[in-house]
């Protein structure tokens, strides 16, 4: 019987699949999608997640740096903040493409179908068969099966919206700059990606021009293929009660949702999979409530996340127009000396 079993070959899956076999730990993991999702989803990689990539090998080929934060209203500049260690700019599915190739026992195509908790083990049941293991990891996303079987709460927070997103060539003039517009009528966020292209992500209902919205908010022409380019999602914030239900144990997504305003839910994740490692190896050896002092821990910094996060969605509500010249003030002076540093921390997920 393995130790562990990870179900979802996710990011979070994977990298504490990786992370436990590195550390001795017989962990298999199950994934149910045959192959890797393209979706566009995480690009950013804060530099705390970057260490604990590249401590397990990871290149990150191709990532691009992010040094520098702007603020603006249309062309004018209202605060910069450098990034130190900067951010990565690497797609969540080369990422996953390229954990997937430091873990072993990974098992595509394979969902698991429910989970027996037990005492001293779980037994996770998957088509043909089922497989014992002395501790279950759920890293099986926001609609976790595993997390509906236990009696965790998922409780919602503070922090929802509807946006637009199109990952398109650049051919703007901000270089490497991430930049945030702070238009009357709502935020306009545009990120450098790697070989020459820009994520534009803008608060909208679904069926808005996000190319005339951009130009409107920015003055920035977006090429003509934004519009097939162009997707949709609901942030929305939620954090399981517990994490830990006996032998199960729940990590990533299927702990806590965080919006993508701010880019953290992959990041926090990849720290909670650091975090846990040691507490897995103490578990195993039969230590006590190693995993609650991990679960009280990171339950904290997911909390803080949140919070990062609804304030980034909350500044990018439409505002009455009076009211803009008063805000691009409290922007200029937020983005001035000792604040401005700790916003680039927060941005960076330095504190998390
Ligand atoms: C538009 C968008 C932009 C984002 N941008 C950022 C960003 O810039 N930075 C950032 O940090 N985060 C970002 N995020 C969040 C990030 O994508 C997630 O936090 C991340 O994917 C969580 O990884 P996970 O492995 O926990 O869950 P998931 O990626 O959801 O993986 C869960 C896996 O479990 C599998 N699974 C589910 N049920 C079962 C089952 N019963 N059996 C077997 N397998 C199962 C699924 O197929 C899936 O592969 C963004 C999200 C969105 C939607």
């Amino acid at each position: 019987m393995p130790d562990v079993v990870v179900v979802g070959g996710g990011p979070i899956g994977v990298l504490i699949a990786a992370l436990l076999q590195r550390s001795g730990v017989e962990t298999s993991v199950y994934e149910s999608r045959d192959a890797i999702s393209r979706r566009p989803r995480a690009v950013g990689i804060h530099p705390p997640a970057v260490t604990v990539l590249r401590h397990l090998g990871l290149a990150l080929p191709g990532a691009r740096s992010i040094k520098r934060g702007e603020a603006r209203d249309h062309a004018s500049v209202l605060g910069a903040m450098n990034f130190d260690p900067p951010v990565l700019m690497h797609p969540q599915h080369l990422l996953q493409a390229e954990l997937d190739a430091h873990v072993r026992h990974l098992r595509r195509g394979t969902p698991v179908l429910g989970v027996d908790n037990g005492a001293h083990s779980a037994r996770v049941h998957v088509p043909g068969e089922s497989v014992s293991a002395r501790i279950v990891i759920a890293a099986d996303g926001v609609d976790s099966s595993i997390r509906a079987e236990t009696d965790a709460v998922w409780r919602r927070r503070a922090g929802s919206g509807r946006y637009l997103m199109a990952d398109v060539d650049d051919d703007s003039e901000l270089g490497d700059a991430a930049v945030l517009w702070f238009a009357q009528r709502g935020v306009v966020e545009s990120f450098p990606l790697p070989s020459s292209r820009r994520r534009w992500v803008a608060r909208a209902a679904v069926g808005t021009d996000l190319a005339q919205l951009v130009r409107e908010r920015t003055g920035v022409r977006l090429p003509r293929t934004s519009a097939e380019a162009t997707s949709s999602f609901r942030a929305a914030q939620h954090l399981a009660d517990r994490w830990i239900h006996g032998r199960i144990v729940l990590l990533g997504d299927a702990a806590h949702e965080i919006s993508p305003i701010g880019g953290q839910g992959m990041n926090l994740g990849i720290l909670d999979a650091a975090a846990l490692v040691p507490q897995v190896l103490s578990a195993l050896d039969g230590g006590s409530d190693v995993l609650d002092v991990w679960q009280r821990e990171r339950k904290q910094r997911a909390r803080q996340a949140m919070a990062q996060a609804a304030f980034n969605m909350s500044v990018g509500t439409p505002i009455p127009a009076p009211f803009q010249p008063v805000k691009n003030l409290a922007i200029r002076g937020l983005a001035r000396g000792p604040v401005s540093r700790g916003l680039a921390q927060a941005f960076t997920m330095t504190r998390l």
